[in-house]
């Protein structure tokens, strides 16, 4: 089945969570990943720019020292995620050199979408990293956010750096198909979410991996959405789902996004941090 994308994909983001990083042991879950580094190679071939939003620090840290237990504790989470970035960068690094590309490390804070230059500083580097056919891999820095402004695992931040790129498509890859209805089935296209809508999300689900599940996804796609980006969730362990999505099939659930008259600069930043800020309690 095809679907019919309101416009021309040329740039998208795509988040990754750490369960599609890490398996139950913490460890890399290579396989999926090199296969995933050949679709953003076949998508660049047919000229779309791919940006990662991943997590998996803390979980790849974890792993690093043998633990399969998270820890409550905030600064051991934190020392996680630092030597898990490490071990994140490099698995990337390698499995894009087997196809041919290169890729950067991004991490950043709410701090870096609330102030106005920082968040144009970061939009200049990645435009950037994207010229020279790099690909852009970006995390939470979780050395300086704590409990109270973290973004959860990255799905807001995906949001968000698909607002800050413009993106013409964010895809948040999951274990689920898409966004279930009360029937059972996936919803193949959401116009609007309404409270119906953020109920079939449920509750919050906390793991081992990490913190997340349906409702901090649809907390995303209200903020992409609003800022003016289409969003897709789907599941990561469909063969070339990026690929195919791009190319208009209809896999997961699409949410179609807000239509906005054009907005300056500044207008625009403050847009993007009012986005956040009206969903930021979810
Ligand atoms: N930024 C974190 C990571 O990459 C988010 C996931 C979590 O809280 O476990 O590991």
């Amino acid at each position: 089945m095809t679907r019919a994308l309101h416009r021309p994909i040329k740039r998208i983001v795509v988040k990754l969570g750490s369960s599609q990083i890490a398996d139950f042991a913490m460890k890399p879950k290579v396989a999926k990943l090199s296969g995933l580094c050949r679709q953003i190679k076949e998508l660049q071939t047919q000229g779309v720019e791919v940006v990662l939003v991943s997590s998996g620090a803390i979980a790849l840290g974890m792993g690093e020292l043998g633990e399969s237990v998270r820890s409550q504790e905030l600064a051991q989470l934190q020392a996680r995620a630092a030597i898990g970035q490490a071990a994140l960068m490099r698995l990337y690094s390698i499995l894009l050199h087997k196809v041919s590309l290169k890729c950067g490390q991004i991490l950043l804070t709410w701090d870096d979408f609330d102030d106005r230059t920082r968040f144009l500083n970061a939009r200049h580097t990645m435009e950037a990293i994207l010229k020279q056919r790099v690909i852009p891999i970006i995390n939470e820095n979780d050395t300086t956010s704590t409990e109270e402004i973290k973004f959860g695992d990255n799905d807001k931040l995906s949001a968000l750096v698909a607002g800050l790129l413009r993106a013409d498509l964010l895809v948040i890859l999951s274990d689920v198909e898409g966004l279930y209805g009360a029937n059972k089935k996936v919803f193949n296209e959401i116009k609007e979410i309404t409270p119906e809508i953020e109920g079939l999300a449920g509750g919050t689900k906390n793991t081992q991996m990490a913190r997340g599940g349906m409702k901090t996804k649809i907390d995303a796609v209200k903020i992409a959405t609003q800022a003016r980006v289409p969003c897709v969730i789907t599941s990561g362990d469909i063969k070339d789902v990026l690929v195919r999505l791009v190319n208009g099939e209809a896999i997961g659930t699409y949410f179609i996004e807000k239509v906005n008259k054009e907005l300056d600069g500044e207008t625009e930043h403050e847009f993007i941090r009012s986005c956040f800020k009206n969903c930021k309690g979810g």
